[in-house]
């Protein structure tokens, strides 16, 4: 997906500021925090939308929720705790159409992305 804004984060393409990176995912600093951390995780390979998660690359859910906890540890939020979400289209507040999950946490959260 060349026009991707999340896939020329990947390709290095443009500048991030890298928590966490594996094989297959990718997590850095949110550029409009919501809170004092707010991470995004993305795959590496492109996928639009929750939507495109199926029963044959179920595995991508769940190096989401292994990466947040790398993340979550990684920020020391892990014990306090944190809050994941993942927005889908339009109305859920997806803005960029690349698979994401948001870890946010740092103080007692409310609304954020709401
Ligand atoms: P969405 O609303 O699609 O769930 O969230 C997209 C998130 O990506 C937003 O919180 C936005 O601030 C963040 N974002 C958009 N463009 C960039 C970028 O170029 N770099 C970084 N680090 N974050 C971005
Ligand atoms: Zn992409």
């Amino acid at each position: 997906m060349s026009e991707c804004i999340f896939c020329k984060i990947v390709r290095g393409e443009i500048p991030c500021s890298r928590v966490y990176e594996d094989d297959k995912m990718l997590a850095f600093d949110d550029i409009q925090p919501m809170a004092p951390v707010h991470v995004i995780i993305i795959p590496k390979q492109h996928f639009s939308t929750l939507l495109d998660i199926d029963v044959k690359n179920i595995n991508v859910a769940g190096d989401l929720i292994f990466a947040a906890q790398k993340v979550a540890k990684l920020k020391g939020i892990d014990e306090k705790g944190f809050r994941t979400v993942i927005n889908c289209n339009a109305e859920g507040g997806q803005v960029v159409f690349h698979l994401h999950m948001h870890v946010l946490g740092g103080r007692k959260l409310h609304d954020e992305l709401g």
